[in-house]
């Protein structure tokens, strides 16, 4: 019997597609594909590794919300937060797709093949989070204007610090994967999948069947939840920063090579990590240990393979 080769999830940050001060066209989203597909793809070409990739959508939705919002004047309807990120799973699997199969294709490996599935992550409708919208979404707004699309629009709105006003929404946890069978059979075809952008679609079961919800699920435990049903060895959450640090930005900071279990959960009692940033991926990291996955690790973009092999990064073990 061959032994299976180790299962990893990857979850690309939002550096990978986007950085930081870059406007968004489509030139520079391709360029910071082709160089993370690079990372990849090596990481692939080895052989050592089944992997599935998993990415945000942060940048590209609130583009394609700002489009949809642009378009009302020329009389073309909105469409939903949801279908949105379907979307934005389409757009960036395809450059993932193109970019991967680019790399394979110069490496005289035509033969591996690259799917993305659009992929809806099943939550549950009396989630809390539908009580108490929290993840702001889209462009900023002057309070006037804010206001006035709240009314219209029925949104949650906040006003974060000194940059103006934003529409909130829930952001649920995710409960299942609609297309777990899917990704699966992608895996033991020997077909390298792209799944749950964005966090994945969020839908609620009802009267038997899916439907889109206006929320947000976080990409981290969306990626969590895809190393789970796919029976993964490793989850690798691939960020900005190489790794978690404690006093995070203190004099006294401090990174980790290793956390345990009962030390992540220690320290996030203790706030040190970021709500929005670190904190849900060292709360994805905690998830997947105890759900019976070997390691998750949380390193810099630039150090994936390094940090796949133990090298580098933080690694969160039981
Ligand atoms: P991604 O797009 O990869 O999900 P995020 O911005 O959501 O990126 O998360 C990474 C960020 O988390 C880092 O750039 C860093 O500023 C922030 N962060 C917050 N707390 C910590 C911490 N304790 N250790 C390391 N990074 C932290
Ligand atoms: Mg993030």
């Amino acid at each position: 019997m061959t032994k299976r080769k180790r299962r990893v999830v990857v979850a690309l940050g939002g550096n990978a597609i986007l950085q930081q001060g870059q406007k968004g066209t489509y030139e520079e989203q391709l360029e910071n594909v082709r160089q993370t597909a690079e990372v990849l793809g090596d990481m692939i070409l080895s052989g050592d590794y089944q992997v599935v990739i998993t990415h945000g959508n942060g940048p590209q939705v609130g583009a394609i919300l700002l489009q949809n919002t642009a378009g009302l004047a020329e009389g073309v309807p909105a469409m939903p937060m949801h279908v949105c990120g379907a979307q934005s799973q389409g757009l960036i699997g395809y450059m993932i797709q193109q970019s991967l199969g680019d790399v394979f294709r110069e490496a005289g490996r035509e033969d591996i093949p690259v799917a993305t599935i659009v992929t809806q992550l099943i939550v549950d409708k009396n989630d809390p989070a539908f009580q108490n919208p929290s993840k702001p979404v889209g462009p900023f707004y002057e309070e006037e204007e804010a206001k006035q699309l709240a009314d219209e629009r029925g949104w949650s709105i906040v006003k974060e610090a000194d940059r103006g006003w934003r529409r909130v929404v829930p952001s649920p946890e995710p409960k299942d994967i609609a297309e777990k069978e899917s990704i699966i059979k992608l895996l033991e075809a020997h077909i390298v999948p792209i799944v749950s952008g964005g966090g994945g679609i969020p839908v609620i079961k009802e009267k038997g069947g899916l439907r889109g919800v206006e929320a947000v699920i976080d990409k981290d435990l969306a990626a969590e939840k895809v190393a789970e049903v796919v029976d993964a060895d490793a989850l690798v959450i691939l960020t900005d920063v190489n790794g978690v640090a404690i006093n995070y930005g203190q004099p006294d900071e401090e990174w980790l090579e290793e956390l345990t279990l009962e030390e992540a959960e220690k320290h996030m009692r203790d706030d040190q990590f970021a709500e929005g940033s670190m904190k849900p991926k060292v709360t994805a990291a905690v998830r997947f240990v105890k759900s019976g996955g070997e390691e998750t690790v949380i390193a810099s973009l630039g150090e994936a393979e390094k940090a796949i092999k133990g090298e580098t990064g933080t690694k969160i073990i039981e």
